[in-house]
């Protein structure tokens, strides 16, 4: 295993599974050693349907629907007075914290709200325990990894948080699955191709560029090609894209071709111009989904090439950014990677522990992974307090207009409490709805930014034997229910160790986005959330054992012997938008973004979450936080 990004997701790293579904947790009884002492009071041990779980959303929605104040009776008040309310504890709502608690002093009084019954918002932990010992994955967020390098704020944060960028060569254990014969694959789905088929892939399929063959050994992409269930003229067209693309555009100048190129879908790129049968579309549908939640009908032909998508080395186009490109395509420095076990989780376990240190006990970053957070001790009273499974609906300043009231409901009560500041670190497309004051303007910018809807499956296997059998290690499944497939990455941090030998267990991570290609992008997203919200649990564990039965039931996998837990994290309000050259006119023209009118304060509540940057990374979320503090800072 080489260095990996989350981009790598594009090339179907991921992590594999199978199994059967234990899920709603009392059906794992069994199969669980000890998943945990009391797992109601401790989140992360939670399994069956997660990300955005029943009970946090109902509310919003009811508000969105006009319904919630016809029956919600007036606010109870706590008689509390914060200096700071923050509503959202994702790594944004929880970096503000940090920032006001810093500049204000140590005894300012902050509470942080959510409608989770976690905190680290995408950012989540999935946490399992089986045969004595504890197993870790990410529900959420993947990875310390952004197509630009980190801001100098970003950076100063993690550093201050004990986390050390550069030590991902130290973490991972390089070659673990390549040492046991194992590497990426492309798994066919008799539904989309006509056959289920695992065929191992090379780089040149899922990777960018064209590897020459070692002398003497049979050239990989020949080989998968001939195991492809495609026809013999998609096969010819996918051997010409990689091999030998030619110059599609002949005659026009390097910002000619771009601007072309802004202009088309990847789809139309490889049918319209490069002449490709649009019998190899199915293969490369997917591959965007884990970056876009889109395939490649909504994506432009240069993000395609920014990317590394096969077909345009005939064309030699310069390594800088054309019109409209996405942020995730651009060249250019990007940021270290970095993972941990939970992803992006040890960020908010460490924030939460700067905020709340008897909540999370210990004081590294390494220790922080095994560390078990006493969520019973979030919310006692303390300069800060972190309240989940609230959900706020309201967010004005009262007449005084020195303060603001945030009324916000929890076990189905309606409360109100005071702050002298507040920021909104919540999704922005949730803010008009809890805030009568703003302007139609504004209210409009806010609600551009909908949300992409994505799940992070979480699957515990017993162990990982089917995977060496058939050589693989993660697989991209371009028509199948989850488009990635892979085996948890080998890290090791402080006291965590990962699986190393096939007979021992393991986590399989899983990602689908659902979309529907051929509508315009945001429809297409629209179209995803209603599913996410419609689709049962039980779907999608017949989904999982289905699937992961067809990929590896030739290497011996069994789901009903093989899975022990299963947990789903459903995310319809996912990434952060990103604009995007074929839907957005103004991301093309240079025209003023939404965000940036979105994202403006107005008396003493201020806007941060990574939505306010329209940018869907970690860094955008702390530099947000980071300015939004320092607007309601200057206003108080
Ligand atoms: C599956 C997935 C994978 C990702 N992978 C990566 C990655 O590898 N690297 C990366 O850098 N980024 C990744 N991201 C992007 C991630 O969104 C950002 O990194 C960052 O965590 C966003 O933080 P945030 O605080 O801005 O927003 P969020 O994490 O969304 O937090 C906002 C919180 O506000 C809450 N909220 C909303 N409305 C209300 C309300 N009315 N009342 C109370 N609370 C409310 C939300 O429920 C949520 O908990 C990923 C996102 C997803 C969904």
């Amino acid at each position: 295993m080489g260095s990996l990004t989350r981009r790598d997701f594009l090339n179907g790293v991921a992590l594999g599974v199978g199994g059967a579904l234990l899920s709603p947790r009392d059906a794992l009884g069994l199969s669980l050693d000890a998943a945990t002492d009391d797992p109601s009071s401790y989140p992360p041990a939670l399994t069956g349907m997660r990300g955005s779980h029943d009970g946090s959303f109902e509310v919003a929605h009811a508000l969105r629907d006009g319904s919630f104040w016809t029956t919600a009776g007036l606010p109870t008040d706590t008689g509390e007075r914060y200096d700071l309310v923050v509503v959202g504890a994702g790594i944004s709502g929880l970096a503000a914290a940090w920032y006001f608690s810093k500049a204000a002093g140590s005894s300012a009084r902050i509470l942080v709200l959510d409608n989770h019954d976690d905190f680290g918002g995408h950012a989540r932990r999935n946490e399992f325990q089986v045969g004595g010992r504890t197993v870790i994955g990410y529900g959420g967020t993947f990875a310390i990894d952004s197509p630009a390098p980190y801001s100098a704020t970003a950076s100063a944060l993690l550093t201050e948080l004990g986390i050390d960028v550069t030590r991902w060569g130290r973490m991972v254990e390089r070659g673990l699955y390549a040492g046991l014969g194992m590497s990426a694959s492309v798994f066919f789905d008799r539904e989309t191709f006509g056959a289920d088929r695992l065929v191992r892939a090379p780089a040149a399929i899922l990777e960018q560029g064209t590897p020459a063959p070692a002398t003497g050994q049979a050239d990989p992409l020949a080989v998968f090609l001939a195991d492809a269930p495609l026809s013999d003229s998609a096969r010819r067209d996918v051997g010409r894209l990689v091999k030998a693309p030619a110059d599609y555009l002949p005659g026009l100048d390097d910002a000619q071709r771009k601007a072309r190129l802004a202009r088309m879908s990847y789809a139309d790129f490889l049918v319209k111009i490069a002449g490709c049968d649009s019998g190899l579309l199915p293969l490369f549908q997917a591959r965007p989904h884990s970056l876009y939640g889109l395939g490649i009908d909504a994506v432009s032909a240069l993000d395609a090439w920014g990317l590394g998508l096969p077909g345009f080395a005939g064309m030699q186009l310069e390594p800088t950014a054309g019109p409209g490109m996405g942020l995730d395509a651009r060249p250019g420095p990007r940021s270290p990677f970095l993972h941990f076990p939970d992803g992006n989780a040890t960020i908010a376990r460490l924030l939460v522990r700067r905020l709340i240190p008897h909540a999370v006990p210990g004081r590294t970053a390494d220790d922080v992974v095994l560390s078990r957070v006493d969520y019973g001790r979030l919310d006692e009273p303390g300069p800060v307090r972190v309240r989940l499974n609230s959900t706020v609906v309201r967010a004005r300043h009262t007449s005084k207009s020195t303060e603001v009231e945030v009324d916000y409901v929890r076990a189905g009560r309606l409360e109100r409490t005071r702050a002298g500041s507040c920021v909104l670190a919540c999704w922005s497309g949730v803010i008009p709805y809890l805030c009568p004051e703003l302007s139609r303007a504004q209210r409009e910018a806010l609600a551009y930014a909908t949300k992409v809807p994505i799940v992070q499956t979480t699957a515990l296997l017993r162990r990982w034997t089917s995977f060496h059998a058939l050589g693989v290690s993660q697989a991209h499944c371009p028509g199948s229910f989850h488009t990635s497939v892979g085996l948890d990455l080998p890290v090791r941090v402080g006291r965590y160790q990962p699986s190393r030998r096939p007979e021992e267990p393991i986590i399989v991570q899983m990602m689908r986005t659902p979309c529907r290609p051929g509508l315009p992008a945001r429809e297409q997203h629209r179209a995803g959330r209603v599913e996410l919200l419609t689709m049962t649990f039980d779907t999608f564990e017949q989904n999982v054992r289905d699937q992961l039965t067809r990929m590896l039931g030739a290497g011996g996998f069994d789901a009903a012997r093989d899975v022990r837990a299963l947990t789903v994290n459903r995310w319809p309000h996912g990434y952060a938008y990103q604009y995007n050259s074929l839907w957005d006119p103004f991301w093309l023209n240079g025209g003023p973004l939404p965000c940036v009118a979105a994202r403006r304060p107005f008396g003493r509540i201020a806007i941060a979450n990574a939505d306010a940057a329209a940018y869907a990374y970690t860094d955008a979320a702390i530099d947000q936080a980071y300015r939004a503090v320092g607007e309601v800072l200057t206003r108080a």
